[in-house]
């Protein structure tokens, strides 16, 4: 599956307007460096949704809610990355440009899975020595209480 590249992305988010895109949803006022407003995330009265126009950041004190540019406007628009991605390109003028999946995605999601078949592996090892009848020699040897912590009993 093709992908939006990783200088695309940085383009949108370099072209974007953090204030312009934020106060679509609320109504922001400056306070320092950065701006307030009632947070769109939650239902509240006094404002306490705070934006940061430089870094592209957004954090509500009220509720929590709070990430970067794309962040906002996935969760805001309910779209996925890619999509959110898009339409800011979109909004802005910035030309994506996409690269196709390339073998070291393959590479990746074989490290993937043998990562998750070794976890397995370490989890049913871990229960035989803990819980099988098999491994009470190892249990006792272990479990010495009293004498643990010097040098290690191994
Ligand atoms: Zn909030």
């Amino acid at each position: 599956m093709a992908r939006i590249a990783k200088n695309s992305i940085e383009a949108v988010v370099a072209a974007a307007d953090m204030l312009d895109i934020v106060g679509q949803h609320t109504q922001l006022k400056k306070a320092g460096a950065n701006y307030m407003g009632r947070c769109p995330f939650h239902e509240e009265r006094t404002a306490s949704f705070s934006v940061n126009p430089a870094e592209k950041l957004y954090y509500c004190f009220g509720c929590g809610e709070g990430g970067d540019l794309l962040g906002f406007v996935q969760k805001k628009d309910n779209l996925d990355f890619a999509a959110a991605v898009e339409t800011l390109a979109d909004r802005y003028g910035v030309s994506l440009e996409y690269e196709e999946a390339g073998p070291g995605d393959a590479d990746r999601k074989r490290r993937d899975r043998l990562r998750k078949l070794l976890e397995q592996a370490c989890t049913y090892y871990e229960r035989v020595l803990w819980e099988a009848r098999g491994g009470a020699g190892a249990r006792r040897a272990t479990r010495r209480p009293g004498r643990a912590g010097r040098g290690g009993g191994w």
